[in-house]
């Protein structure tokens, strides 16, 4: 077995400095007399938050940062006041913050320094990227915001939910904070879609039971196999999320017998060659299934996630998929940017930029460019945005409506799409499209950052030619309904 784990200085208990605890009762007697909509004292929502940043290890000014993050917007402290108490730096991550809310508000406020761009979506990012830490504390108050949804009304509930599935676990995907994401992700799909989360979570439990047997016998097997030829290892099932499965589903049709990794075990081990050395034994043990063989520690996926993974099929028919990595490559996998920000990130952009190393990974380079980006912007300097290779969400754009909400689209996706997305009611009574306030078609292609508003009327129905004018499976789906009440 692995030795036990060296502890992370990072999430070694904190001392708290006099700096922390003037800033949290600082926080404290600032928020006094507010409320949250629980009916809680409002103090206990920064100090999740502290303590979230806490367990991700984050260093300390974004910590003060985190405890102070709501008090230039909500209450009569200064970011001036702030400065002076706590520092440039520290000011600088609440200006942040707040400037983010200020942004999500009212996306001109934007406009005195981002004029280069009409791309809301963009706008956003590059205020959120000015310093990454920012948007790590942006995620730590969305995580908790998530975690108390219940006590907000209804239809609050919804758009923060679906503002969460769609900007900020991709986000945490991006950054590859897996368990952050798996964590928003499902806890906004419960909210946007209940009765699909409840039938996937028991889908997924079900399977699981039913898989049990076999998953024992095999970790028994593997174990066995692996002792005897003296490589040190954990090994783990992983539980697939409920909302990676939903995704999945939809990609394949809703054919669960396309799903290959609804069980999976985890092998994780001390170095490189052993990863490799266990996928040779374990295609020894079993039959790996034709193209399901996957290196992601020779060429790592985009958010610098490593591992391999093989589906293998047992002896009695069960489809399983292994996934074998490093303890670090399992550290980042779980814990992404945060694990690795504070001794790293600073550290590697920082050589890198003195030239002293030649590459940076591929999933730190974008928030360099981002950094700089901003920098420049607040300078006041030019900044080429389209080569800002601002890919964050590679197959996605990001689209609007006249009131300025998100959607989020397939690239390619078509008008009817986005009216289905918006409601199947919409969707059956399309008669025309305005894209950025001009009349257009039901084939102009979408872009990232259009304003989209659909034109309907009482009389239209739905049409069977509309098939051609659709790219995703939902709308798709949504229409055949219409047309079979219809009929
Ligand atoms: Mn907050």
């Amino acid at each position: 077995m692995v030795a036990p784990k060296e502890k992370n200085p990072a999430q070694k208990k904190p001392v708290e400095s006099d700096r922390l605890k003037r800033a949290v009762s600082l926080a404290t007697e600032k928020h006094k007399s507010q409320l949250r909509k629980s009916g809680e004292p409002y103090i206990n929502h920064p100090l999740a938050v502290k303590k979230i940043l806490e367990e991700w290890g984050m260093d300390e000014d974004t910590i003060i940062a985190g405890v102070l993050h709501d008090t230039v917007e909500d209450t009569d402290l200064t970011l001036e006041e702030i400065k002076t108490e706590f520092g440039d730096s520290v000011a600088f991550l609440v200006d942040g913050v707040t400037k983010i809310s200020a942004a999500r508000k009212n996306m001109k406020d934007l406009d005195s320094y981002l004029p280069a761009t009409k791309d809301n979506f963009l706008r956003l990012m590059i205020a959120l990227g000015s310093d990454i830490r920012v948007l790590i504390i942006k995620l730590a108050d969305r995580l908790h915001n998530i975690r108390t949804l219940s006590a907000l009304p209804p239809e609050k509930r919804i758009k923060i939910a679906k503002e969460t599935l769609e900007v900020f676990a991709p986000l945490a995907d991006r950054l590859n904070m897996g368990k952050l994401r798996v964590e928003l992700a499902d806890r906004a799909f419960a909210y946007v879609d209940p009765r699909r989360f409840e039938y996937l979570k028991n889908l997924i439990e079900k399977y699981n039971k039913s898989a049990e047997k076999t998953l024992s016998k095999i970790k028994k097997e593997v174990s066995e196999t692996l002792k005897r030829e003296k490589i040190d290892f954990e090994i783990s099932g992983r539980v697939k999320s409920v909302y990676s499965l939903h995704k999945k589903l939809a990609k394949y049709n809703q054919n669960i017998n396309e799903i290959y990794d609804l069980t999976a075990l985890r092998i994780i081990v001390p170095d490189i060659v052993s990863c490799y050395l266990v996928l040779g034994l374990i295609h020894s043990l079993y039959t790996p299934m034709n193209g399901r063989i996957k290196d992601y520690i020779s060429v790592p996926k985009q958010n610098g996630y490593q591992s391999l993974h093989t589906t293998v099929i047992t002896p009695n028919k069960k489809i399983i998929e292994f996934q074998i990595r490093t303890k670090e490559m399992h550290e980042y996998a779980e814990r992404g940017l945060a694990a690795s920000f504070y001794y790293n990130e600073q550290k590697l952009t920082e050589n890198y930029k003195q030239g002293k190393i030649q590459h940076l990974p591929t999933s730190l380079l974008w928030i360099t460019e981002l950094q700089d980006a901003a920098a420049k912007l607040r300078d006041g300097k030019k900044v080429d945005l389209k080569k800002l290779r601002l890919n964050l969400f590679a197959d996605k754009i990001f689209v609007y409506t006249p009131k300025g909400d998100i959607i989020d689209l397939p690239k390619g996706s078509l008008p009817l799409d986005f009216a289905f997305r918006l409601h199947s009611e919409i969707g059956g009574h399309v008669v025309g499209v305005k894209i950025n306030g001009k009349m257009s078609n039901l084939n102009h292609k979408l872009e990232q950052g259009d304003i989209v508003e659909i034109l309907t009327s009482k009389n239209q129905t739905p049409k069977a030619s509309w098939f051609d004018k659709i790219i995703t499976s939902h709308a798709r789906q949504k229409l055949n309904q219409l047309l079979r009440k219809e009929s």
